[in-house]
């Protein structure tokens, strides 16, 4: 198996309610995200490389870049902060779960691989997976997932598609605000393969041009 890795970044900040850090879950506070994905292929394209990250750069970067100057709402949080936050702030994305570093791994492992799954392969790229996803929160600590955890990622695949991000990010988002629909309408391509793939190669390498 041949993995390639590749490291987004952004800054953003939320609270982690149930931590057992007392900062952690009392306070507000923000993190320089590092997240480093690593996609897996059994075999290499035409062009002897697992894909041509430039390709796929364009959907996955707007995804990331979603999350910049962000603050990351648990929905299940206190009322008077949450709607503090969509009160007072342009960029927010609602999370249906904690959003601890571990959850957000998860979340970022589930959506990437509902893009693949929805990317019509070209040029012979064979199967590409989500192989893992780390999220460094810290310079000392990160939290990664395994393609293996099924039955975390069966259980955020359910939950994620009930995330939202505010007009503030989906008006300044690149194709992310065209993508999350997208995914939205089709919940099944964050699990499983998908027999009509809607998003092309050639398109996004135009895009990103
Ligand atoms: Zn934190």
């Amino acid at each position: 198996m041949m993995k390639i890795r590749k490291l987004f970044k952004f800054e953003a900040a939320h609270i982690v309610r149930d931590c057992s850090t007392v900062r952690c879950r009392q306070n507000i506070h923000g993190h320089s995200f590092k997240v480093e994905l690593v996609l897996q292929a059994r075999g290499l394209d035409n062009a002897g490389m697992v894909m041509d990250f430039g390709l796929l750069k364009c959907r996955i970067s707007s995804f990331f870049d979603a999350f910049d100057h962000s603050y990351i709402i648990w929905s299940a949080d206190k009322g008077g902060l949450v709607d503090f936050i969509k009160n007072e702030n342009e960029r927010w994305v609602e999370l249906p779960f904690s959003p601890s570093a571990e959850n957000l791994a998860l979340f970022f492992h589930v959506v990437v691989q509902g893009i693949l799954n929805n990317t019509v392969p070209v040029n012979g790229a064979d199967d590409v997976k989500v192989h893992s996803v780390r999220v460094h929160e810290t310079e000392t600590g990160w939290a990664e997932t395994e393609a293996d955890d099924i039955a975390l990622l069966e259980g955020m695949a359910a939950a994620a598609i009930g995330s939202v991000f505010s007009d503030g990010i989906m008006d300044d988002s690149g194709n992310w605000a065209e993508t999350w629909a997208c995914l939205r309408e089709n919940p099944d391509c964050l699990s499983a393969p998908q027999e009509h793939r809607l998003f092309r190669y050639a398109e996004i390498a135009e895009q990103a041009v």
